[in-house]
């Protein structure tokens, strides 16, 4: 019987590790094992330099921020489990946990910080180049060959497309950012790196809609969204950066989540629908999606849930 189950590892997951370890809860975490096809660590994993995570005024790199995290929750003495959770059975407490490594245990309290997901497009080829030229994480495959000196497309207008387009163009010999409409969704700051890169250009109102080539991409048939045109354009690499789906289905519907996926929980608070669960991080959060809001929420959830322990 543990006291307080955490799934995921992200920055939410290891903040509630180390506040629930300190008041020492012992706490126990899933980390995942390439759950929603993301290391453990999380999305911060597939990225380069981290610029706005308070207290690195150099910046950091985001594999290394989630490796000093972890190391951080282990030295508090939270236990790490490298499994993914395939199911929870939340009606009735002690609430049971599943792995699929086939371990089963119970817990008085369970923490959610199973972040999210890439989206795909799912465009005709795609299956077929798929990791063949067709990519969701420019970080992790950019620098491969079969992108070097090449054209490459990035779909998307957020934070994520710039960040994924300029990483790309220090490869590439041009890079298309490729967005659905006429105006980019991303910060400010993002959008003027974007537009003072050279080797970045943006195609607006358009779309890929198929995947051609022999064994590797090499082009896509995109269309005007505006006038339904449609034109080839030849090119090695589609990176998808259309935001990320949050990591809910182990949860099989127990817990109520808004029209987009995301776990609700009591404003101002991490409480989610059952009394016991408490949801923190990008499994939650539509609106900022950022380390620092997530590592946030993630100590709400670990004080949250000492309270409830020493309540019931
Ligand atoms: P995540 O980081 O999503 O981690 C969740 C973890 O839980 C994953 O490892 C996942 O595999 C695991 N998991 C999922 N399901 C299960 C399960 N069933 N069992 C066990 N484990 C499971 N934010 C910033 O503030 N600054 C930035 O510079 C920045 N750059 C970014 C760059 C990119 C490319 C991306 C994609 C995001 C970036 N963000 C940035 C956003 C930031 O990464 C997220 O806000 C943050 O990582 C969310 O943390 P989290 O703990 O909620 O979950
Ligand atoms: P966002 O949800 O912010 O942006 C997704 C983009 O993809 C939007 O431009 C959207 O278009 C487009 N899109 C969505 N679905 C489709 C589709 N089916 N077809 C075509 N285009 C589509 O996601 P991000 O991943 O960019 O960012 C997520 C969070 O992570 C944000 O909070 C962001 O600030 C943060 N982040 C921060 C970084 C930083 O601070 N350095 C770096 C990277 C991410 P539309 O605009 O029309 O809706």
């Amino acid at each position: 019987m543990e006291n307080v189950i955490i799934i995921g590892s992200g920055p939410a997951g290891h903040t509630a590790a180390i506040y629930t370890a300190r008041a020492s809860l012992k706490p126990l975490m899933f980390e995942g094992m390439m759950a929603g096809g993301i290391a453990p660590g999380g999305q911060l994993t597939t990225t380069t330099e981290i610029e706005n995570f308070p207290g690195f005024p150099e910046g950091i790199s985001g594999p290394l921020l989630m490796e000093r995290m972890r190391e951080q929750s282990l030295k508090h003495g939270a236990r790490m489990a490298t499994e993914t959770v395939l199911r929870v059975d939340l009606s009735r407490r002690p609430f049971r946990v599943v792995t699929e490594a086939g371990g089963e245990m119970e817990a008085r309290v369970l923490i959610v910080a199973s972040g999210a997901t890439a989206r795909r497009m799912h465009i005709a080829g795609e299956d077929k180049f798929w990791q063949r030229g067709i990519s969701a994480c420019a970080v992790c495959d950019g620098a491969l060959p079969l992108f070097r000196g090449k054209v490459l497309v990035v779909v998307g207008g957020g934070d994520s497309a710039i960040e994924e387009a300029c990483h790309l163009s220090k490869y590439a010999a041009k890079v298309i950012l490729m967005h659905r409409r006429d105006e980019l969704r991303a910060s400010k700051a993002m959008q003027d790196r974007v537009r003072a890169n050279p080797r970045i250009e943006i195609m607006w109102n358009t779309l890929p809609v198929e995947a051609y080539g022999d064994k590797f991409l090499a082009g896509l048939r995109v269309k005007d969204v505006k006038t339904q045109s449609s034109a080839e354009l030849a090119c090695s690499g589609l990176f998808y950066a259309i935001g990320h789906a949050p990591n809910t289905v182990f949860l099989g519907g127990q817990l109520d989540l808004d029209d987009a996926g995301y776990i609700r929980t009591v404003p101002g608070t991490t409480q989610a629908s059952v009394a016991g669960v408490f949801a923190c991080g990008d499994v939650q959060d539509r609106k900022y999606r950022q380390a620092v809001v997530a590592a946030g929420s993630g100590c709400m959830a670990a004080l949250d849930a000492e309270r409830f322990l020493n309540d019931h």
